[in-house]
C-alpha cells in the first residue's frame, strides 16, 4: 500500500491502511516504551548551563548602591537585575519590578487583587461583577486553570499567525463590557509559536473596551529564540499610552526557562498607576523579595549581552529537538495527509492539529503504548477542544533519542486514530 492522503482513499484501501497502522501500533505497544513529552521543561543539559548559580553570590551581599541585601526591604527588587531585563521586555526600569520565583504566582495574585480591590480606572472590584476574560485558543492551560479556580468565564478567540483574531476580539469587546481581561503570550505563544504583529498589538491597546479591561501580557518567551530571525520587541506600554489606554497592559515574565524553573526570578511591568496599585497591594503581602537570588542572577547574567549569550546556549541544545519534530512529522504524517503543525522560531512548543475528532483517541493510544503526551483538549478553556484536533508537543525535556522515539510512536498512534475516525464516519 503506497501512502496517500487517508481522506482520499476508498473504503477498501482505508481498511487496508487501518490494518497496517494497527499492526505497527501492536509492535509499538510490545516495545514497552516509557517516554514523556507532556510538559515544557528544560532538559538537564539546559539546567547545567546555569550551574554557576549554585556557587553564587559567593559571599557578595550588597547591591551597587551598597544596600545589604541579606535583610528585609527592597520591594521593587534588585535594580541591577531589572536593568538586565528592561530592554528585552521593553519596560523602563522604574516600571519593572523583580519579584519572587515564578510569574504564574504574580498573574494569579494580580487577578486575586483585582477581584478583591478592583483596578485603577474601574468602579468596582471585579468580584462584585459578573466578569469574563478573552482566551486566545489554543493557549496555555495554566492560564485557564487560574480563571477556572476563580470562576471567571472564558470566551475563546481564535489565534492567527500574527496574534489573536482582531475582528473577533473587537466585536466581543464592543458588545460586552463584562470582559475585564485577556491572556496574551505576545512572543512565541504557547503553544502555536505565534508572534503578535505590531498591527495586532496596536489594535489590542486601542480597541474600545471597559475602562478596567486589562491585557495580561505574559511575555514568558521574549528571549527564547530558536533562529536568527528574531522579532523586534514591541513596546506595548508606549503603544498603549499613545492610544490613550496607558493602564491596559500588565506585563509578566520570568527567568524560569533562562536559569532554573522554580528557583528563578519573576518580573512585573506596567504603567506608573498600575505599578503604584501593585505596590500598595503587595506591601500587605511581603516585606520584600528574595534579593540574594536576584543578586546571584545579576552576577551570573551580568548584562543584556550576557543574557543574549546565555540564551544562545539554550538555542544550541533546543534547535535539533525542534528540527526533529518537524522531520518526524514530515516523514510519518505528511505522506498520509495527516497532521498540520507549526515550525516555531522560538518558545517551548509545537502545536499539532490532527483530523477532527482524533486528538483524544491518538493521545490515549500513545499513553497505552507508554508515551505520555499533554492531554488533548488542555490547550482550550475547560479542557474542551470543540474540534478534538489540537495536541501540544513539548520537545524540550527528553534527550534527542527519546524525543525521536516518542514522536515516532505518537505518529503511529495518530495514524491509527485518524484511520479509525474516518472509517467510523463511513459506517
Ligand atoms: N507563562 C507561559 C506562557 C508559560 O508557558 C509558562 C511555563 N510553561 C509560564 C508562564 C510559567 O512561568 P513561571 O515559571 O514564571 O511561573
Amino acid at each position: 500500500l503506497s501512502p496517500s492522503p487517508l481522506a482520499d482513499l476508498d473504503t477498501a484501501a482505508l481498511r487496508e491502511a487501518h490494518s497496517s497502522f494497527a499492526r505497527a501500533y501492536d509492535e509499538l505497544k510490545a516495545a514497552g516504551l516509557s517516554l514523556d513529552i507532556t510538559r515544557g521543561k528544560p532538559s538537564a543539559d539546559q539546567l547545567d548551563l546555569s550551574n554557576d548559580l549554585l556557587h553564587l553570590p559567593d559571599g557578595a551581599y550588597r547591591d551597587a548602591a551598597g544596600t545589604d541585601l541579606r535583610n528585609y526591604g527592597g520591594p521593587n527588587g534588585l535594580t541591577e537585575l531589572r536593568e538586565i531585563f528592561s530592554g528585552a521586555l521593553r519596560v523602563p526600569v522604574a516600571q519593572l519590578l523583580a519579584l519572587g520565583n515564578a510569574s504564574l504566582t504574580v498573574m494569579h495574585d494580580t487577578i486575586a487583587q483585582a477581584l478583591i480591590h478592583g483596578v485603577p480606572g474601574g468602579d468596582l472590584p471585579w468580584a462584585n461583577q459578573s466578569i469574563s476574560f478573552l482566551a486566545p485558543v489554543p493557549g496555555y492551560d495554566r492560564h485557564f486553570t487560574i480563571l477556572e479556580r476563580f470562576g471567571i468565564r472564558m470566551i475563546p478567540v481564535p489565534m492567527n499567525d500574527d496574534g489573536p483574531d482582531i475582528e473577533a476580539v473587537a466585536s466581543l469587546l464592543a458588545a460586552d463590557d463584562s470582559i475585564k481581561g485577556m491572556w496574551c503570550v505576545p512572543v512565541y505563544s504557547n503553544p502555536t509559536g505565534a508572534v503578535y504583529s505590531e498591527k495586532v498589538v496596536r489594535a489590542l491597546v486601542s480597541l474600545d473596551a471597559a475602562p478596567d479591561f486589562r491585557l495580561f501580557w505574559d511575555n514568558a518567551y521574549a528571549v527564547h529564540h530558536l533562529t536568527d530571525d528574531r522579532p523586534e520587541p514591541i513596546d506595548v506600554l508606549t503603544l498603549a499610552a499613545e492610544a490613550g489606554n496607558p493602564d491596559r497592559p500588565l506585563i509578566f515574565a520570568s527567568t524560569s526557562k533562562v536559569t532554573f524553573p522554580g528557583s528563578g526570578v519573576a518580573f512585573f511591568g506596567a504603567s506608573p498607576a498600575n505599578i503604584a496599585w501593585f505596590q500598595h497591594n503587595s506591601a500587605a503581602q511581603s516585606i520584600g523579595p528574595d534579593k540574594l537570588n536576584q543578586l546571584r542572577h545579576a552576577l551570573f547574567l551580568k548584562d543584556a549581552d550576557g543574557l543574549t549569550a546565555h540564551m544562545e546556549k539554550h538555542r544550541a541544545i533546543l534547535e535539533p529537538k525542534f528540527a526533529a519534530v518537524d522531520e518526524v512529522f514530515r516523514e510519518r504524517l505528511s505522506p498520509w495527509g495527516a497532521g498540520s503543525w507549526n515550525a516555531p522560531k522560538g518558545g517551548y512548543f509545537v502545536s499539532l492539529d490532527v483530523a477532527d475528532g482524533s486528538a483524544k483517541r491518538a493521545v490515549q493510544l500513545a499513553k497505552e503504548a507508554g508515551i505520555a503526551v499533554t492531554p488533548a483538549g488542555s490547550t482550550f478553556p475547560y479542557g474542551e477542544d470543540p474540534r478534538d484536533a489540537n495536541i501540544r508537543i513539548a520537545p524540550t525535556f527528553p534527550s534527542l533519542d527519546e524525543l525521536t522515539a516518542a514522536l515516532g510512536g505518537l505518529c503511529t498512534a495518530i495514524l491509527l486514530a485518524e484511520a479509525e475516525t474516518l472509517l467510523a464516519d463511513r459506517d
